[in-house]
C-alpha cells in the first residue's frame, strides 16, 4: 500500500460506494420523479474493467471497503462476474450491496459464492399496497422470499434499510423495530433526504431520529451496541432480548460528517467527495482517453482534497441536485 488517503480535515478514506447503473426496476416515490428520469446513455457508463482498474488504484491507497449500489445493482448485466472480480482485488476487505431486493432471491446464493460478504436490502413497507404506493412495484413478497434466501445461504449481517416518511409508512415503525427482535437482522430508520425526487419532499414529512426512537421506547428501553468500523454512520442499539439490532442513520439531524470516511464514484464515472456536494472530478474521460495510472491516483487524492468539511443541507432546504439518488449512487 502507498499510503492511506487523508482529506484536509485528517478523516481517513478507506470506502468507496461505487454506483454500478442507474437504472432501476422500481420507482420509489422519494428516489425518482413519477415521470421517470432520463437514464444515462449505455456508452457513458463505467464498464467493470474500468471500474476495477479504479477500485485497484483505490486500494493501494488504502481503500479497503467496496458498497455496491445504483439505481438496481443486480439489474446489471454480469453484477455476479463484477463481484467475483472484485474480490479478487487485493486490499479490498469487504463487499457489501444495497439492493432493493426484488432480484434478490434470484442472485443471493451465486452472490455469495463470488465473495459478497454483507447486504442491505431497501424496504419500506411491509403492508403490499402500501409498498406497491411507495415502490410504485408489486413486489413485496419477491423481496421478502430474497432476504429469507440471503439468510439461508448465509449473508450476514442482513439489514434492512426503511425511510420513515410522515403520512407515508410512519405507523410501521414499530413492526420494523419488531423485526430485530427475533430475527438476527438490522433494521436501519435512515432519515428523509431532501434529495432525490423534489415533488415529494416537504418538511413536515421528515421524521428526526429522535422522533423515531421515542416512538420505539414504547417497546423498551434502546440499549447501545458498541459499534465496530463496518458500522458506518448508523447509531446501533438493542431492544431487550432482541436478537437484531437497530441503527439510526441521522445526515439531517446530527450529521456525521466528521467522520465520513468515503468516496462516492457514479455510475458514469465522476467521483463524488461528498453526497450532499455537487462537486465531481470526472476519471471516465481520462480513462477512455488512455490515462495511466499515475493520473487515476492523482485524480483520487484531488477528489480527497476537495471532499467538504460537512454538508449545510438544512440551511439549504428545500435543495435542488442536479442528481436524483437513482443517478448518484445511494
Ligand atoms: N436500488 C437500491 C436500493 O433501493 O436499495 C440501491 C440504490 S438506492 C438510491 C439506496 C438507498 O437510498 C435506499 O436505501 C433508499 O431508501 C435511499 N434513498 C433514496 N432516496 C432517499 C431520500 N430522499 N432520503 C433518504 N434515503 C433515500
Ligand atoms: Fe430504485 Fe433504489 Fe431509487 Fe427505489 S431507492 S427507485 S429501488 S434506486
Amino acid at each position: 500500500m502507498i499510503g492511506p488517503l487523508q482529506d484536509q480535515f485528517d478523516r481517513k478514506i478507506d470506502y468507496m460506494r461505487v454506483s454500478v447503473t442507474d437504472r432501476c426496476n422500481l420507482r420509489c416515490i422519494y428516489c425518482m420523479p413519477s415521470e421517470g428520469v432520463k437514464f444515462i446513455e449505455h456508452h457513458e457508463i463505467l464498464r467493470y474493467e474500468e471500474i476495477l482498474r479504479i477500485v485497484r488504484v483505490a486500494s493501494r491507497f488504502g481503500i479497503s471497503k467496496v458498497r455496491i449500489t445504483g439505481g438496481e445493482p443486480l439489474m446489471r448485466r454480469d453484477i455476479v462476474r463484477f463481484i467475483a472480480s472484485l474480490s479478487e482485488v487485493s486490499g479490498i476487505e469487504d463487499i457489501s450491496l444495497t439492493t432493493n431486493g426484488v432480484l434478490l432471491k434470484l442472485y443471493a446464493g451465486d452472490l455469495f459464492k463470488a465473495g459478497l460478504h454483507r447486504i442491505n436490502v431497501s424496504l419500506d413497507s411491509l403492508d403490499p399496497v402500501k409498498y406497491e404506493s411507495i415502490t410504485r412495484g408489486n413486489h413485496l413478497s419477491d423481496v421478502w422470499e430474497g432476504i429469507e434466501e440471503a439468510e439461508r445461504i448465509g449473508l450476514k449481517p442482513i439489514k434492512i434499510n426503511n425511510v420513515p416518511i410522515r403520512g407515508f409508512n410512519d405507523d410501521e415503525i414499530l413492526d420494523f423495530a419488531m423485526l430485530t427482535i427475533k430475527r438476527p437482522i438490522g433494521v436501519r430508520f435512515i432519515e428523509f433526504m431532501p434529495i432525490g425526487a423534489k415533488e415529494i419532499w416537504e418538511e413536515r414529512k421528515y421524521i428526526s431520529t429522535e422522533e423515531i426512537k421515542n416512538k420505539i421506547r414504547v417497546l423498551g428501553d434502546l440499549k447501545p451496541v458498541n459499534s465496530d468500523r463496518q458500522a458506518g454512520p448508523a447509531e446501533n442499539y438493542r431492544l431487550p432480548g432482541a436478537s437484531g439490532v437497530i441503527g439510526f442513520i441521522s445526515p439531517l439531524s446530527n450529521h456525521f460528517c466528521s467522520t465520513c470516511n468515503r468516496l462516492r464514484l457514479t455510475s458514469d464515472g465522476k467521483l463524488r467527495p461528498c453526497l450532499f456536494s455537487e462537486s465531481e472530478i470526472d476519471l471516465k474521460n481520462p480513462i477512455r482517453n488512455g490515462c495511466d495510472d499515475d493520473e487515476i491516483e492523482r485524480l483520487l487524492c484531488l477528489a480527497v482534497q476537495i471532499k467538504p468539511q460537512g454538508h449545510r443541507i438544512t440551511e439549504r432546504m428545500p435543495c435542488r441536485f442536479q442528481r436524483t439518488m437513482s443517478k448518484i449512487g445511494g
